[in-house]
């Protein structure tokens, strides 16, 4: 059997790579997995290896030379052993026949993972850390989710908005910045440029971990086997161990006029072209708030429809009422207790939301409607009955057990799909866990202590225990709360506002929750975090040093308050 041995990947956006050394000649053997050449790209190495066992037939590169993506580099005369068997032959390709179906591949492997989002990249390089030989399945770009259509882009966008405000303010820091506009276009590109270049990043580490990566929808034909097809290709991939990792896609409002082309959701609108001038979010959630945040700090009039009585409603009240107090400020209009009863297209144009908040009803303008209202698991690829797969009690999503593990013992399931906290690092840890029981490890998903970030401005950060939930478990606590506006750091980078807030338990001083909204909460949680997760007391944050000045020190303050109390603030 003939094998083309072809240059399947580049990274961090190369189109071509150098060839720096040739390491076998015609006619030797060659093992599967040996180097069989040291390219290099974009001053990355890339070490090509051998997919299978036989004899070189012919090299077609030589040293000083360069290659580009698709190149055949060798053909092996393969003797049917290899990491994955069965590729694709160079001595029977159908031309015509290919034109018609695509050409089929097997592989095997210990661990196939289906879908590369922050789930199943993580398990597929912690998988192949272990030992593993292991094949990643993906339709789309590796990242998933997060990276290409949420935590990262939304994040660049938060960005953008925060510079085009930071020179709003200039003239408060004594510096002048006239004539300052926001530009879509590239406030878009800049976006685009970050995901490309952290997609590339993925690609690497995949390389470089000796991870096959499939493109293509994939199947899950059975408890063993995914079926892959692409536009050219079909592979059937024969695993010992699965993880289904296929995350998440918006949900929608079954509401009359919801696909009039105003509307967009979570992914289109980060494709934007044009700012609108109105704007209105459907949904006050994180992801909602964090739009709503961003568009008003661009310029756009937001309004926000939320169908509970407080937008971020799982939050503590203080919370709430701090981040409703600073959306006002930014000219938001939150509409709570509020549902939507129909969109309408204008005549010129425009959608007209019609809503009832307290049985009255209501119509506003808006010129891009963004729905936010929830996201579904999403089980492409997967027929949970077929299989016999069981779902979770809400029926939405897969049900696994804390090892990741699905009722069909070999098949694991990690991130969104498992509808538990649709979160990024949440999916990673999940992802994680799978591979090292998969490996023979032994450990467990621990839910308790998983930190929240929320982009709004200021920022909202949580972890561990809120003070409505440790209340209504009767736990006795207390809780130490220090204003960021005693906070010198703070006050020189103009952002005073906000507070951190230490829930401890009383008899023990034991650190039981967190939250803090203000400039950089989202970094500082991780302090509460490891205070929650090894059970730290309040008296062991308060005996640290903090280096000054930081806002990390408002921490500290907290920290004090419930030790006697702090040393900058009096209630
Ligand atoms: P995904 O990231 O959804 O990845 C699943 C992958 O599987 C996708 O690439 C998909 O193409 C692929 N796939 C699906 N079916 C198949 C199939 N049959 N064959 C082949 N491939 C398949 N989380 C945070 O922690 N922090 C944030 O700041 C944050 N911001 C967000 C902002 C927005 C706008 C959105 C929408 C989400 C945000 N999230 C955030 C949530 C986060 O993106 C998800 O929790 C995370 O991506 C879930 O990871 P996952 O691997 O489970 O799934």
């Amino acid at each position: 059997m003939l094998i083309e041995i072809k240059l399947k990947e580049l990274t961090n956006g190369a189109k071509e790579a150098k060839v720096i050394r040739v390491h076998k000649k015609t006619g030797e053997e060659v093992a599967a997995g040996e180097i069989l050449f040291d390219l290099e790209a974009n001053k990355a190495a890339i070490p090509l290896k051998s997919e299978c066992s036989g004899r070189i037939c012919s090299i077609a590169v030589e040293v000083p030379g360069t290659v580009s993506f698709g190149d055949v580099l060798a053909v092996i005369e393969g003797d049917g052993t290899g990491q994955n068997t069965g590729q694709k032959t160079a001595g029977n390709f159908d031309y015509f026949g290919s034109l018609l179906k695509p050409q089929e591949q097997q592989l095997t492997c210990d661990i196939a993972i289906l879908g590369g989002g922050p789930g199943g990249y993580v398990a597929a390089i912690q998988a192949a850390q272990l030992g593993a030989r292991v094949v990643l399945v993906e339709k789309d770009a590796v990242g998933g989710t997060c990276l290409n259509r949420g935590c990262i882009p939304t994040k660049a966008m938060v960005r953008s908005a925060e510079v085009f405000n930071h020179l709003k303010k200039a003239e408060e820091f004594g510096c002048h910045a006239e004539n300052v506009n926001i530009d879509l276009k590239k406030v878009i590109e800049r976006k685009d440029g970050i995901v490309n270049q952290l997609v590339q990043g993925i690609h690497y580490l995949l390389n470089k971990h000796n991870i096959r990566l499939v493109s293509g929808l994939g199947e899950l034909v059975d408890q063993e086997t995914i079926s892959v097809k692409s536009r050219m290709e079909k592979t059937i991939i024969k695993a010992k161990s699965i993880i289904i990792a296929t995350g998440s896609q918006p949900a929608e409002l079954p509401v009359d006029g919801a696909e009039i082309d105003n509307i967009v959701d979570s992914e289109q609108i980060l494709r934007l072209k044009h700012l609108p001038e109105r704007m209105v979010v459907v949904g006050g959630g994180v992801i909602g708030m964090e739009f709503a945040f961003i568009f008003a700090n661009f310029g756009a009039q937001v309004s926000v429809i939320e169908y509970c009585n407080d937008c971020l409603a799982m939050l503590d009240q203080d919370i709430c009422e701090e981040i409703t107090r600073k959306a006002k400020e930014k000219g938001i209009k939150i509409y709570t207790d509020a549902k939507v009863n129909e969109f309408v297209k204008s005549e010129n144009d425009q959608c007209i939301v019609s809503i009832i908040q307290k049985d009255k009803s209501k119509y506003l303008l808006a010129d891009k409607v963004l729905m936010c209202v929830g996201r579904k698991p999403s089980m492409d690829g997967i027929d949970a009955e077929k299989l016999g797969l069981e779902l979770n009690e809400s029926q939405r999503g897969i049900k696994v057990n804390a090892q990741m593990q699905t009722n069909i013992p070999n098949v694991y399931a990690i991130g969104d799909v498992t509808g538990k906290i649709m979160l990024a690092h949440v999916a990673s840890h999940q992802g994680m866990v799978a591979a090292k029981n998969i490996m023979g490890q032994d450990c467990e998903m621990d839910y308790t202590v998983v930190p929240s970030a929320i982009f709004t401005d200021p920022e909202i950060a949580v972890v561990g225990l809120t003070k409505k939930e440790a209340e209504k478990m009767g736990t006795k606590i207390e809780v130490g709360k220090f204003p960021f506006a005693a906070n010198g750091k703070a006050l020189t980078l103009g952002e005073g506002q906000g507070f951190v807030k230490i829930i401890s338990e009383k008899t023990t001083g034991k650190v039981l929750g967190g939250a803090i909204i203000g400039s950089h909460a989202t970094d500082l949680i991780a302090e509460i975090t490891t205070a929650v997760k090894n059970k730290l007391t309040t008296t062991q944050i308060a005996e640290n040093i903090y280096a000054h000045p930081t806002t990390s020190e408002v921490i500290h303050e907290a920290a004090l308050i419930l030790e006697g109390g702090a040393i900058h603030f009096v209630e």
